[in-house]
């Protein structure tokens, strides 16, 4: 019933008093553009360049990328790509880029920026055909380092960027030290996104792979919502690309923190558009504050949807 109340918005994300808040999609590669488009998508804000890299025994070719890039970014002429350096690491492990030893805690090891680091050559490879792939196209690319955790780090990333011809770095931000200085991180680079998946990862030291520790794995918790805050308020958009965008009541909350675009899954797009619409911009900071003024993720739940009438 609530989703059919819910239903019918289209358009772009807006609360109901008209604040602007971009809707994007999840995506794995170009095959997952359609379903991003068919949901109204004002763009990508995560492309998880992994899928490229994966099961296979040498990197994609420099045009075999450049290709990929290339179709995603024609597919939203009049919008965004955010696209992400390659996240590779203990979890999402490629045949080519080995871990350097055996991790005992693969969660907490050389993965992300941290991989590439090691491997300057594979991420000036990708840049390079991502800055090629943009080139005579309309669409906005701005390309982002998974796994960063201080000023240092994103001064090199966006340095990296800036020579590859990349015009618009930025930094998730999935690591609680870069939560929490935000604002240095902030000086560095034009934009934050957040990987609530990580962050909540990291900020309740449960890995996320652990089935047992699930319920630790909730980004309701008022803990994340606090970091959520931080990365909000240092100066620069800041978006959200973990699961947290992609529930309606939780979406509202984080618009209310100050997040300035969600990205999602591309079936979860209509509901939070819905939820968003049906919302005001006050309402949603009024959910936000009951929400962190909570001390429990299911009490910080239930205080939010109290104060959001159309998700009560
Ligand atoms: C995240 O951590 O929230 C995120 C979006 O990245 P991934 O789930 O791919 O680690
Ligand atoms: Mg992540």
């Amino acid at each position: 019933a609530r989703a059919a109340a819910l239903a019918g918005s289209t358009g772009p994300g807006r609360t109901k008093d008209g604040h602007a808040v971009p809707l994007l999609a999840n995506i794995g590669g170009p095959k997952d553009v359609p379903a991003a488009v068919e949901n109204g998508a004002e763009g990508v804000g995560l492309y998880r360049t992994e899928f490229l890299f994966l099961d296979r025994a040498t990197p994609p070719s420099d045009e075999e990328q450049e290709r990929a890039y290339r179709e995603v970014l024609a597919a939203f002429p009049d919008g965004r790509v955010v696209v992400r350096a390659l996240d590779a690491g203990a979890d999402k492990p490629l045949a080519f880029l080995p871990p350097p030893g055996e991790e005992p805690n693969p969660a907490l090891g050389e993965r992300g920026l941290r991989m590439l680091r090691r491997h300057p050559d594979v991420l000036s490879a990708q840049l390079s055909a991502l800055a090629r792939a943009a080139s005579g196209q309309t669409a906005k690319l701005q390309v982002m380092a998974p796994m960063v955790t201080d000023a240092e780090e994103a001064a090199l990333f966006a340095a990296a960027c800036r020579e590859a011809g990349i015009e618009h770095p930025g930094v998730m931000i999935e690591v609680p030290a870069a939560a929490l200085r935000a604002r240095d991180l902030a000086s560095e680079v034009e934009f934050f996104s957040l990987g609530t998946n990580d962050l909540t990862q990291y900020t309740c030291a449960a890995d996320r792979q652990v089935g047992g520790l699930a319920h630790l794995q909730d980004a309701w918790r008022p803990a994340v919502l606090d970091l959520v805050a931080s990365a909000a308020s240092a100066g620069i958009p800041c978006g959200v690309c973990g699961e947290a965008a992609g529930d309606p009541a939780l979406a509202c909350v984080l618009v209310g923190l100050g997040v300035t675009s969600l990205s999602m899954s591309a079936p979860s797009l209509p509901l939070v558009r819905a939820a968003l619409a049906h919302h005001t911009l006050d309402q949603c900071r009024t959910a936000a504050e009951a929400a962190r003024g909570s001390r429990s993720p299911d009490e910080a739940k239930r205080a939010a949807r109290s104060v959001l009438p159309a998700l009560t």
